[in-house]
């Protein structure tokens, strides 16, 4: 049991592993544009908790045992690196998946606490691997043209199975170390071959990942936000893969394939809606402070906005301090978030994250996107009038209100911004996942009891 510090970590990520950007194969990661950035701040969690010796462990191992522990989790979690997040909620959900299927399957449960254990002896990293290519969405993985559409077995030997298919959107793929790689659906009779979740190392024979990244290729000075903070998402390609025995979390059992995409979406959506009550304050910031710049903050409409912005933001927290304070404890005695009020909170932050964007483009004005570049502000002779005409008022110098607008579109209009929305929806299932699970877990008979007591049908 060790733990690993910057240097180890960037040697660890030399291990072969087959990653392709815009075309290309790249060999070296970590100079890479599109993979620097986040493989610094990788490289900066580790350091930031690394410990010599043996018999310590990193605290996003940590298993959390009361309201108190998942309260503590959520808090750390908003300052870790996305991959340290995905290791946390991604083996938490594996032990979530694990406290559900020990009845019935309780060597499927010891690999996975054995897998736990591994993971955290070598400080290593985690990616969650379950959305696949899906194919026409209308039929079954089994009625499929191709039937790689959905990970699937393509051999079973007697010291494990072969896997073929493909894992997309995969955040961080490519600078972690381990793909858990789960059903992205519940599979049925007959689909005994897709109901297949294992561990695989990102080297293993097979796999190769494409990735795409919104960090910015220029001017990284015009991008405060996206030029230090960006990971890769990756097109993970399983090519026959083998996967031992031991490494098998579920290999034809259908009745439990749902457990994991479950298990998983409840603790992914958790810590998005963390991340987006955050986000909802930075929102509210960014409001303000623009407003304040542009002198407009005591005019009615632009403080109705933002007052709006503000019960947003409340709300988002209050629905997550509901999940944790609801949180219910596993056979095992730790404890796991309430699936109501995760759902109900991760969904009114999602679908009205894009209208809390729109109140911030509408009180900011057209130039979020059009100030200019702040090479332009140092340029001898257009610098002096394009600070001038920034400027606002004693106090609002131009440089200050250009890198707002820039900030602004940035985290909310650029490349970034744009991945952003697109994320805020479809991250966690998407939209439709957390209703279905929201309204499974509502007490729909009070509320029917209520109805019926007040039309005097009781
Ligand atoms: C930036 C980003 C990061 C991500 N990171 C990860 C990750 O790390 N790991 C991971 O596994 N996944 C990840 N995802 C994937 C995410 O969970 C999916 O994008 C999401 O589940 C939607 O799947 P899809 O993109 O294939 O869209 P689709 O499944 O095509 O969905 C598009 C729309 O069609 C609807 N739809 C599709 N099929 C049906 C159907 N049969 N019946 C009714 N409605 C249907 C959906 O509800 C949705 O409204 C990430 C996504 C993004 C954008």
């Amino acid at each position: 049991m060790a733990m690993m510090n910057r240097s180890q970590y960037l040697a660890s990520l030399d291990d072969g592993r087959r990653i392709f950007a815009e075309g290309d194969e790249i060999k070296d990661l970590a100079t890479h544009p599109q993979f620097a950035t986040a493989i610094k701040l990788v490289g900066d969690g580790y350091e930031a908790h690394y410990q010599p010796g043996a018999d310590v462990s990193g605290p996003y191992f940590k298993i959390p045992r009361s309201r108190e522990d998942m309260k503590g989790l959520l808090k750390d979690l908003l300052d870790w690196d996305m991959v340290t997040v995905t290791t946390s909620q991604g083996l938490l959900a594996l032990l979530t998946a694990a406290a559900r299927m020990r009845p019935a399957s309780p060597e499927y449960a010891d690999r996975i606490e054995a897998y736990f254990e591994y993971c955290r002896d070598n400080d290593l990293r985690c990616v969650q691997a379950i959305t696949d290519a899906k194919g026409d969405r209308r039929l079954p993985p089994s009625k499929q043209d191709d039937p790689d559409a959905y990970t699937r077995i393509v051999e079973r030997r007697a010291d494990g199975i072969v896997i073929r298919g493909a894992k997309l959107h995969i955040s961080s793929a490519s600078v972690s170390h381990e793909l858990v790689v789960m059903p992205t659906k519940n599979m049925k009779e007959g689909e005994e071959d897709y109901a297949v979740a294992c561990a695989i190392p990102v080297n293993a024979p097979g796999v190769r990942i494409v990735n795409t990244n919104y960090a910015p290729r220029e001017r990284e000075e015009d991008f405060p936000v996206s030029a230090h903070h960006n990971m890769p998402e990756g097109f993970v390609i399983l090519d026959d893969v083998f996967v031992p025995n031991e490494r098998i979390f579920l290999a034809g059992e259908t009745r439990h394939s749902a457990t994991f995409a479950h298990a998983l979406g409840l603790w992914e959506r958790l810590g998005g809606t963390a991340h987006m009550s955050e986000y909802g304050d930075t929102l509210v910031g960014l409001a303000q402070l623009i407003a304040e710049a542009n002198g407009t903050e005591k005019i009615h409409h632009i403080r109705e906005k933002i007052a709006e912005m503000v019960i947003y933001t409340t709300l988002v927290r209050a629905g997550l301090e509901a999940a944790i304070a609801n949180a219910e404890p596993s056979p095992e005695g730790w404890y796991f978030p309430n699936e109501l009020f995760t759902n109900a909170a991760k969904h009114y932050a999602a679908a009205d994250f894009s209208l809390m964007v729109r109140h911030l483009h509408d009180i900011g004005g057209g130039s979020i996107v059009t100030a200019p570049s702040l090479r332009d502000l140092e340029n001898d002779e257009v610098g002096p009038f394009v600070k001038k005409y920034m400027a606002t008022k004693d106090g609002i110098g131009g440089e200050y209100r250009t890198r707002l607008f820039h900030a602004i579109r940035d985290f909310t209009a650029d490349a970034y911004g744009g991945w952003q929305l697109v994320t805020m929806i479809q991250s966690g299932g998407g939209l439709y996942a957390q209703r279905l699970v929201a309204r499974k877990h509502y007490d729909m008979e009070n509320a029917k009891g209520l109805a019926l007591k007040l039309a005097g049908l009781a």
